[in-house]
């Protein structure tokens, strides 16, 4: 039986960045990831804010230069869905679909995935109309009518986004005001394809295999008004951006967990020796890339100080 000295699992920012640490500091470590590397930032089309990115760097292209730097460091990777753990022993055993997975010390790194907008016909329609990455589907609604449901940095930017493909991008906000911070409210209120439908919620989509209307209710007045596909479109898009569901399933019982989120301390400790937990699935204030791959670095640092003694 194979035991590694740490297994990270998730490569997103997170576990991207532990990865590299703890392949440099020459500790036998596996990354499991159980899709594609990158988890939510690969759906971000424009990277501003982190350090060293300029113009034209994209979540995908950001995420492809970490994954080659953690190659380099010797990493080992394996394709996996984590669905159970045991962490009761000093080796920690981890049940994937494909495998049984031991380590010694455990970095978790599974982050969040996009909530839905949660109404009748939204789940048939994913791929059809519905998405939520602007980046994979921005380019199906050229010229178009496009739909943002949400009022946060990530609705509003990638709303924006989208004014390069749509004719016309609308945001539907459940209030009258949006969460998203001033710079990007700004830049959105001055760009000329933008409109905002306030006080909003979607109740229903609705199509014959592909998005055809939708049902918007106003939860001030109690007004519902149907939206139906321009006739020479035939369609339009709808993008949910209200927030991220953690991915933590696999861990309760296992580690402590705040409404699904893990608490650690500074140092990403959980409240299990030998488990630390990075990224978006800790509880925090910050979810940026750049916190999560600071969080990355340290939990690498002190897996390695654990298992030193
Ligand atoms: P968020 O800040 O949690 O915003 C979620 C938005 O969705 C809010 O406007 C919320 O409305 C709305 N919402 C939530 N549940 C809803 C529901 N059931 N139906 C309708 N609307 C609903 O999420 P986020 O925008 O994805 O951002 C997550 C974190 O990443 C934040 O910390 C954010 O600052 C950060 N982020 C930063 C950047 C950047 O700095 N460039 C870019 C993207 C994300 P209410 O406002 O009414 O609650």
């Amino acid at each position: 039986m194979q035991v590694y000295d740490v297994i990270i699992i998730g490569a997103g920012p997170g576990g991207l960045a532990a990865g590299l640490y703890a392949g440099r500091s020459r500790l036998n470590t596996l990354l499991i990831e159980k899709e594609k590397d990158g988890g939510q930032i690969v759906i971000t089309s424009e990277i501003e804010n982190y350090p060293g990115c300029l113009d034209e760097e994209s979540g995908s292209s950001l995420i492809a230069r970490m994954t080659k730097q953690v190659e380099k460091f010797g990493v080992e990777r394996v394709k996996d869905n984590i669905e159970k753990v045991d962490f009761t022993g000093d080796t920690k055993v981890l049940y994937g679909k494909n495998g049984e997975y031991h380590a010694r010390a455990v970095i978790i790194a599974t982050g969040a995935f996009p909530r839905p907008i949660g109404c009748p016909g939204e789940k048939e329609l994913i791929g059809k109309g519905v998405s939520y990455c602007a980046t994979c589907d921005g380019n199906f609604f050229e010229d178009m009518d496009i739909y943002v449901v949400g009022g946060g940095d990530t609705a509003v930017e990638e709303a924006m986004y989208l004014t390069k493909f749509g004719r016309k991008v609308t945001v539907i906000h459940r209030r009258d005001e949006l969460r998203a911070a001033k710079s990007i409210r700004e830049k959105a209120f001055k760009n000329p394809k933008m409109n905002f439908m306030w006080d909003s919620v979607v109740t229903e989509i609705g199509g014959d295999g592909m998005v055809e209307y939708m049902v918007v209710k106003n939860v001030k007045t109690g007004e519902e008004t149907r939206i139906d596909a321009p006739e020479e479109d035939g369609t339009f898009g709808i993008f949910g951006f209200i927030g991220f569901l953690p991915q933590s399933g696999m861990f309760e019982g296992a580690v402590e967990l705040e409404n699904g989120y893990i608490p650690t301390n500074e140092k990403m400790e959980t409240n299990v020796p030998g488990v630390f937990a990075v990224g978006d699935i800790r509880v925090k204030d910050v979810r940026q890339v750049v916190t999560a791959a600071a969080d990355g670095a340290i939990a690498a640092l002190m897996a390695e100080k654990y298992l030193e003694h």
